[in-house]
């Protein structure tokens, strides 16, 4: 039989929905969430997640801003320009768009961003929380991809959980958060032995790689819950990780691409920035 598809559009479209709600409910007493969006350069994939976020915002009623600064932007012009967001109460999150250029430090960058106004989660004192389990911004497509599996209505706890890559972006918070959920969590990356197995063991299998059709129908336990983070643009069209018209002859479910964990990456940064604005009217 094959896979039920998780439908990430229609998830994300509810979530941004929710969110618009409460936006409203927000600005009627004053509030008006804040998101300032940085970009250095002119990266055209950059440029698209920009403008998608951008989108969003005024879509939900949230005030945003975008910073479109040149390539030549020095390290420490661009550390003004975040010191002055942070003190800036109308800003409540703050998003540096990724990569930077290479004279650019971006882990700098990334903790000179106020914590608070992290919505993007890469602050150590966020990432730190994440470790820890205590509360903390958590970085949006890794709280994307958990949604996804708990809408499938399919228990984490207690289950195998296979996590291919490792990066600070998806892989490693991902296995965090489903490690919080209690599931048994396996790591995988370049340098993993015998990668089919260790996928074959999961009961939900997440893959973030970026390969096209890097996950066979072979690597894949029958009746597993798979989530395809990957996108790659081949011939001009978004591919994903996984290969998707066999693996979901095998899966019990699974993620499409586009329109899987995608829009739920914008879903969740509009989550963390009405919390990010919520939070700072509570401290103020
Ligand atoms: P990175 O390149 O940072 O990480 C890729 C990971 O895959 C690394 O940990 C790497 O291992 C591992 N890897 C590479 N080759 C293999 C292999 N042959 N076998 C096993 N593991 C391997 O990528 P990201 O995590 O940033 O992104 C992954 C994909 O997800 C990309 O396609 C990206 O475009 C997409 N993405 C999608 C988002 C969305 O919103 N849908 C958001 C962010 C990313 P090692 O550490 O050993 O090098």
């Amino acid at each position: 039989m094959s896979a039920v598809v998780i439908d990430g559009k229609a998830i994300a479209a509810q979530i941004r929905s929710d969110i618009a709600k409460q936006v409203k409910e927000l600005r009627a007493t004053g509030l008006v969430p804040g998101l300032a969006v940085v970009m250095v350069g002119d990266d055209p994939a950059s440029s698209i997640y920009v403008n998608m976020k951008k989108r969003a915002c005024d879509e939900l009623g949230i005030s945003s801003r975008q910073h479109l600064l040149p390539a030549s932007t020095s390290q420490a012009e661009l550390l003004d320009l975040i010191e002055s967001l942070n003190a800036d109460p109308d800003v409540h999150g703050i998003l540096v768009q990724l990569p930077l250029p290479d004279h650019i430090d971006e882990q700098e960058v990334i903790a000179a961003i106020s914590p608070a106004k992290d919505v993007d989660g890469f602050h150590p004192v966020n990432l730190g929380s994440l470790v820890a389990g205590r509360h903390g911004f958590v970085p949006c497509t890794p709280a994307g991809i958990i949604r996804l599996i708990k809408s499938t209505g399919v228990e984490i706890q207690g289950k195998e959980c296979v996590v291919v890559g490792r990066s600070v972006i998806v892989g490693k918070p991902t296995a965090l958060l489903l490690l919080q959920e209690n599931g048994t969590v396996t790591v995988c990356h370049s340098k993993t032995k015998d990668l089919a197995d260790k996928c074959r063991r999961a009961d939900i299998l997440v893959v973030a790689v970026g390969r096209p059709g890097f996950i066979k129908s072979d690597m894949v336990k029958p009746g597993a819950v798979v989530i395809d983070v990957g996108i790659n643009r081949v011939d001009g069209r978004l591919i994903g990780d996984v290969e998707f018209e066999t693996v979901k002859e095998i899966a019990g479910y699974i993620t499409p691409v586009p329109g899987g964990v995608g829009p739920m990456t914008i879903a969740m940064l509009m989550h963390n920035t009405v919390q990010a604005a919520l939070e700072q009217q509570r401290q103020s």
